[in-house]
């Protein structure tokens, strides 16, 4: 059984990884940014909460996320393995999360950091265009889908995210470098810390990946 944490910068690719992955290995794929966005469509009390939190570009509080996890991390689906993907962000974070992966008894494969430059990020987060219905990920220029504003998965309508914006992409960089960095040492610190180049196309990228999980056997 498999656990991977993905890390990785906003506009990484660390969602685009993940949905590929969880499609080969059969892996859950739980992603704190789907659930939120999803708790902010559905109107819920979580949702009104974590929403100005996220449109400001601003980590939601460690409680609230935590809390999250923890609900998610105890449907069935976890026991084929897992991808927390946008999870840890914070060290609090990492320091929960080991808590309850070993009160679960479930062992961390890899954190995996997804490592591109802040330009590239910049580039990828302002052309990113997300299904309403299936969030399937698009790009207008790197991954363009077929028809323009229609999802090539669900035939969905594409919208650019409120945080894709460039304030708030500026302040999610900034976010990372000070909150989400010190988790890179923490996970160095336990040897599961993997970094992949994720400069290349999302194929590319994927290849890469795969070549870290054959050397796991
Ligand atoms: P993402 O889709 O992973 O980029 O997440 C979008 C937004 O949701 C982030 O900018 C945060 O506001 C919030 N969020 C997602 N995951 C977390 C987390 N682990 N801790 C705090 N806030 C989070």
């Amino acid at each position: 059984m498999k656990n991977f944490i993905f890390i990785g910068a906003p506009g990484a690719g660390k969602g685009t990884q993940a949905a590929l992955v969880r499609d080969e290995l059969k892996l859950a794929h739980i992603s704190t940014g789907d659930m939120l966005r999803a708790a902010v469509k559905a109107g819920t009390p979580l949702g009104e909460q974590a929403k100005q939190y996220m449109d400001a570009g601003k980590l939601v509080p460690d409680e609230v996320i935590i809390g999250l996890v923890a609900e998610r991390l105890q449907e069935p689906d976890v026991d084929q393995g897992s991808i927390l993907d946008g999870f840890p962000r914070t060290v609090a974070q990492a320091e929960a999360l080991q808590q309850m992966l070993s009160e679960q008894h479930i062992e961390l494969t890899a954190a995996v950091l997804f490592d591109v430059s802040e330009e590239a990020v910049v580039q990828r987060l302002s052309g990113r265009r997300v299904c309403k219905s299936c969030g399937a990920i698009f790009h207008v220029t790197n991954n363009p889908p077929k028809e323009t504003g229609v999802c090539d998965v669900c035939g969905g309508e594409l919208y650019q995210r409120d945080d894709d914006e460039e304030t708030a992409i500026r302040q999610r960089l900034a976010s990372f470098r000070k909150d989400t960095e010190p988790v890179l040492s923490f996970y160095d610190k336990l040897g599961k810390l993997v970094t992949i180049d994720a400069s290349a196309s999302p194929a590319e990228v994927n290849e890469r990946f795969k070549r870290f999980l054959a050397t796991l056997g």
